[in-house]
């Protein structure tokens, strides 16, 4: 479908029925949790917008279709971050507002695709609802997120918004047979990856994340332990992998949810299914309620490094407080 591999097929459809019926709105949030391929869905959106074929935009063979895709196409233009900076503050807000008076070059839209949307700041998005509240008619700006709940309530209430959720085992299946033909690793990858294929890209992408599993893998008893003098070696290890530590938390919780399905008598709903031997032992060992309290302090952690907390803290307060 529209020359390369598209999820959420039936949403992109629907968004694309409604250019070529001329009933698009004005301002999108597309939000969804990291790995989605929303910045492609909003790619292929933003193509349908400036595509010059009258009736199968995006045709993908026009030469506006093969600019966009090449990411030079003049209406298309990419609010990013700044490179030093921890928000999407004012500043780049400001340039597209003045970008978005030069009316578009070849077609009838304009659009702007605005990155780690969860990133503005309030003093951002209030320019923002200066352009989106009287928007010249060419203008479509996507707002491209993981939590539209960050935003302010003003903005979400002038945006048309579009969730984007895990996709099916087949897509993913499918994903990994055209973009990897030589992994071997199919089976697993369809299930560990849980209908996100961002992460079928990272786990490949990795080279260490078949020595990462294992040793997260070991590391977790000492998670699980009794003795608090172990919360150490956790936060420890957590601290020499800090730049991983997202990653460490999601197989732990991936790990503790295999345990936790064993213990309650699923063994047949494991999705590492190369470490059963471990895994029974850790549900043997420990009672669901352990494991669940581990699996919940371990979400925390989570929340807790998105807040910019220092990773090994998230690591011992987790590992301190599992009972
Ligand atoms: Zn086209």
């Amino acid at each position: 479908m529209y020359g390369y591999n598209v999820f959420h097929k039936k949403l992109m459809m629907t968004l694309i029925e409604s250019v070529r019926r001329n009933e698009n709105a004005n301002t999108y949030i597309f939000e969804g949790a990291e790995g989605l391929k929303k910045h492609e869905a909003a790619l292929l959106f933003a193509k349908s917008l400036v595509c010059t074929s009258t009736d199968t935009a995006p045709c993908c063979d026009c030469p506006a279709c093969h600019e966009a895709q090449g990411l030079s196409h003049p209406d298309i233009v990419f609010v990013e971050r700044e490179k030093d900076k921890a928000t999407l503050g004012v500043e780049p807000i400001r340039d597209m507002i003045t970008e978005c008076l030069i009316k578009p070059f070849y077609n009838r839209h304009k659009v702007f695709i605005i990155n780690e949307g969860d990133l503005l700041t309030p003093q951002a998005q209030n320019a923002f609802l200066k352009i989106i509240e009287e928007p010249p008619a060419y203008a479509v700006f996507i707002i491209v997120c993981t939590n539209s709940q960050i935003l302010l309530e003003t903005v979400r209430s002038r945006a048309v918004s579009v969730t984007f959720t895990p996709v099916s085992d087949n897509d993913i299946r499918e994903y990994i047979n055209t973009t990897y033909p030589d992994e071997p690793r199919v089976d697993f990858l369809v299930k560990y990856s849980m209908g996100i294929p961002g992460y079928v890209d990272r786990i490949i992408e990795r080279e260490d994340f078949d020595e990462l599993r294992e040793e997260v893998l070991n590391l977790l008893p000492r998670l699980l332990s009794k003795n608090k003098i172990h919360a150490f070696d956790v936060s420890d290890y957590i601290e020499e992998h800090k730049d991983n530590a997202d990653e460490i938390y999601d197989m732990m919780l991936m790990y503790l949810r295999d345990a936790i399905v064993t213990a309650t008598g699923k063994p047949d709903k494991i999705i590492n299914t190369d470490k059963t031997e471990k895994i029974n032992l850790l549900a043997s060992k420990y009672t669901a309620s352990t494991l669940t309290s581990a699996s919940d302090e371990l979400m925390m952690a989570k929340k807790m490094l998105e807040r910019y907390i220092k990773a090994s803290a998230t690591a011992l307060h987790a590992a301190l407080k599992v009972k």
